[in-house]
């Protein structure tokens, strides 16, 4: 799951990250306020207008607005609020933006002996599968071409594996201030705020925590130093870990979620969606793997894996048909399950279900496309009795005597 950059500003400062006030809004009527509001104690009233989106490329997709005025902060938000965001991390037709945050806008030093280069910084906490640890990511050069950066220059990069119990250490994180270049004051508040973000990581069980870009203000006479602060982040959380964190889930955003995912995990199922156009539906994450290679052997396209688990209930084959067939470029289905937990009978009950209640774009009921069923395990004769039974309602039924068979029928009947 992942939360709007706004909230994530909320759990940074709930964790004493220091983070610039800011007001999220929905309409083009509320910037004006909320600009007002948020720049009532600066000198010069300066503010920055950001899309509230789950992608990130914001800032050079012109979605990252700086703002001077109620009237220019009014303009930048109908901008936002009426035109997709197209970045390399949105799908192709970009996304609508219904959301927005006006936040006090931060003044960057700029980096001595760095022409027109800002003090900008990478901070990360993540979950390194290889080394089985969880890994503090950091890098001078941070701001918007991290990607670049990390792919041409891998040294600019610094990696600290934490120990599994202890977390992050003082000293591990000093050392990491040091190689950023941090200098007197701004060490304490550098290592401060990695400490917390690795705290904040594990409390809540992320599998993302990132602040980018953490900066250091210019310098003022009550800090000479400037100050080093956080002004964008991002965070994932692990779903099975969303039980205990009933915080976060009250942070979630349907509507930024892909809407055949949704529905999948309303129901228990484990749904992806691929590129191919053979839907399947399978039991087990395993077999699920399984089916989608000996449908590649044989020359097909898988369009998706789903798992309907274990015990899934007549309901939930039901919602998976419906979730497969959805997708318009789905040519045919592969249902294979093999019965352990699951009966066969309820899978058959289900598929039987799903085609009297299966409603066509043009109305009809029924299954259209072609349909394979490649049934094993417990009660597989009370299952395949009951296809038997119900061929009338399912037209386009074959039954596979076993996987090879399955994948061969189904690949030929999509051509
Ligand atoms: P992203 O492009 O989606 O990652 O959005 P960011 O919030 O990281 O903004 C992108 C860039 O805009 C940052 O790297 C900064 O250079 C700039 N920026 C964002 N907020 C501010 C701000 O408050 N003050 C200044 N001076 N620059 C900002
Ligand atoms: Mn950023």
């Amino acid at each position: 799951m992942k939360i709007h950059e706004y909230q994530a500003r909320d759990l940074l400062r709930s964790y004493g990250i220091p983070v610039p006030e800011g007001r999220m809004i929905t309409s083009i009527e509320e910037a004006s306020a909320a600009f007002s509001e948020v720049t009532k104690d600066m000198g010069s009233p300066l503010a920055v207008v950001k899309a509230q989106v789950h992608a990130g490329g914001r800032g050079k997709a012109g979605f990252v607005k700086l703002v001077k005025s109620a009237k220019e902060a009014t303009e930048a938000a109908r901008f936002m609020l009426t035109n997709r965001m197209k970045s390399p991390q949105t799908p192709e037709e970009g996304l609508e933006v219904k959301r927005l945050l006006i936040a006090q806008a931060a003044d960057i030093a700029d980096r001595a002996g760095a022409k027109g280069a800002k003090e900008e910084f990478y901070l990360a906490v993540t979950t390194d599968r290889a080394s089985k640890r969880n890994v503090l990511i950091a890098s001078r050069e941070g701001g918007v071409e991290i990607e670049q950066v990390a792919h041409d220059r891998p040294d600019a990069i610094v990696k600290v594996g934490m120990h599994p119990i202890m977390g992050l250490q003082p000293h591990e994180a000093r050392e990491v201030a040091f190689k950023l270049g941090f200098k007197g004051k701004q060490v304490g508040q550098a290592v401060g705020i990695m400490l917390a973000l690795a705290k904040l990581y594990a409390e809540k069980d992320c599998t993302l925590a990132e602040i980018n870009p953490l900066i250091i203000t210019p310098a003022t006479s009550d800090a000479p130093d400037g100050r080093v602060i956080a002004i964008d982040a991002k965070f994932s959380f692990d779903d099975n870990g969303l039980f205990r964190h009933k915080d976060i889930v009250a942070m979630a955003d349907p509507t930024e979620e892909n809407p055949a995912e949704l529905k999948a995990q309303k129901f228990g199922l484990s749904y992806i969606a691929l590129d191919g156009n053979i839907g399947c539906l399978v039991n087990g994450a395993g077999l699920a793997m399984a089916t989608m290679d000996i449908i590649k052997h044989h020359g097909g396209e898988p369009a998706n894996f789903l798992d309907v688990g274990g015990s899934a209930s007549e309901e939930a084959v039901t919602e998976a048909f419906s979730i497969i067939l959805g997708d318009a470029a789905v040519k045919g289905v592969l249902v294979n399950i093999f019965g352990g937990i699951m009966r066969c009978d309820i899978i058959a009950q289900g598929i039987v279900n799903a085609a009297t209640k299966f409603k066509n774009p043009d109305g009809s009921t029924g299954f259209k496309v072609p349909l394979v069923v490649r049934l094993e395990g417990t009660n597989v004769d009370a299952g395949r009795k009951l296809l038997e039974g119900a061929k009338d309602k399912l037209p386009t039924l074959q039954a596979a005597t076993d996987l090879t068979d399955a994948a061969k029928k189904v690949c030929a009947a999509v051509g």
